[in-house]
């Protein structure tokens, strides 16, 4: 059984797993001995074993089977040999596996299949992410997907570390004078809990996008935050490689879109569809990107608001990295300060974007409706996963609302 689910006893024959109304489920009838028998499923016994412990028990023949068989079907057992080679590689290394036990026992409550989240930490180990910015936003995302067992991480930025740059979790003290890219590198492996691993021929350092899974767009300038250009992403774009923007502007913390190159709204599209809305919007882009670079001032950006960006963008990256389509696909995360309540804005894909994820897929070309695209930007993406989540579970288990 997950041990990352608590299990409780809702009446005499209906058991509880797991306290949060996300992911808990209810079984249910449970006599008695089989709930006893429930112990025993801890990972320490093999299946024979487990019968003849059942048999002891007074539990007929073909009971531990039925029983195993539907709580594998409701997604409720781990398989503590699972998850293919790589994870046999993991398990082998005590002292990385200490360090990912946390996040594997939430993965174990995002996964269905026995093994699956051993097999998903593990294969993050063969991951390459670029992060494009080293402020205190993209320092922070580097250092946490590194520290969540992602096992390249590169960052690009250009200049040297300011006094302002320094965040807990992203850029130390030590770093100020030294080369932003270098320094948020070299922080973001100190995190990872295990080292490297080996530089193969196939991925040269240098080619911006060429063979990463993920970019992280997370620029230091709030104007590329707020706005950020079809152009510099079109490399992007072209390879079809995956990316998430993530940023602060002003007192707005951003994260989104997670861009699926030809499948999910663009930063082309977000642009389009603001001057659909706003014909005075190109006017502003202008005269704000024509201001970058001249003004020498230090740009607002809330230490907490960054650290919130970045965990959100982090965990979006994760999401999609463990082979999930984040939220943030079509849509943009904002929170401002001092409210702090996060809200989605959606992003559609436009027809005039060069991307052309207008012409894939239904319902996703922008109309006046506004109202409707919110709710239906916010229902998308759990309506299907709740539609999976459906398909996982067998009669006699129910979703707890509690
Ligand atoms: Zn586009």
């Amino acid at each position: 059984m997950k041990p990352a689910l608590r299990r409780g006893w809702r009446d005499l024959n209906t058991v509880q797993f797991g306290m949060s109304p996300a992911h808990a489920l209810t079984l249910g009838p449970v006599d008695t001995a089989t709930g006893s028998f429930l112990d025993l499923l801890n990972g320490t016994r093999g299946l024979d074993l487990l019968g003849e412990e059942a048999r002891r028990m007074g539990l007929p023949d073909g009971h531990v089977d039925a029983l195993v068989r539907r709580l594998a079907r409701a997604g409720l057992l781990d398989d503590a040999r699972g998850g293919g080679p790589a994870a046999d590689a993991l398990r082998a290394r005590s002292e990385v596996m200490d360090r990912l036990r946390p996040d594997l026992a939430s993965l174990s409550l995002t996964t269905s299949e026995p093994g699956e989240a051993i097999g998903r930490v593990a294969a993050r180990r063969s991951l390459r992410v670029l992060v494009r910015g080293a402020g205190r936003v993209g320092a922070m995302v580097a250092s946490l997907l590194s520290a969540a067992g992602v096992g390249e991480v590169d960052v690009r930025d250009v200049g040297r570390v300011q006094p302002w740059d320094v965040a807990p979790g992203g850029l130390p003290p030590e770093a100020v004078g030294d080369r932003r890219d270098e320094a948020a590198r070299r922080a973001a492996r100190r995190c990872a809990p295990d080292r490297p691993p080996r530089r193969g021929p196939r991925s040269p350092r240098g080619q911006d996008s060429a063979g990463h899974s993920l970019v992280i767009v997370a620029p230091r300038d709030d104007v590329a935050v707020h706005a950020p250009s079809f152009a510099a992403a079109e490399s992007l774009i072209a390879s079809g490689t995956p990316h998430l923007y993530a940023g602060v502007v002003e007192a707005t913390g951003v994260v989104g879109p997670f861009v699926l190159p030809g499948e999910t709204a663009c930063a082309g599209c977000l642009e389009e569809g603001r001057t659909d809305r706003d014909p005075a919007w190109p006017r502003l882009v202008a005269q704000w990107r024509s201001g970058t670079g001249r003004t020498h001032e230090v740009r607002p950006c809330d230490l907490t608001l960054a650290t919130t960006v970045a965990g959100l963008a982090a965990a979006h990256a994760l999401a999609f990295l463990d082979g999930r389509i984040p939220s943030t696909a079509g849509a943009r995360w904002e929170v401002s300060l001092p409210g702090l309540s996060w809200h989605s804005r959606p992003v559609w894909a436009h027809p005039a974007c060069g991307c052309g994820a207008a012409d894939k897929g239904e319902g996703e070309h922008p109309s006046e409706d506004a109202v409707s695209h919110e709710t239906m930007a916010e229902q998308r993406p759990s309506r299907k996963s709740r539609r999976k989540a459906g398909t996982q579970r067998p009669a006699g288990t129910r979703r707890a609302h509690v």
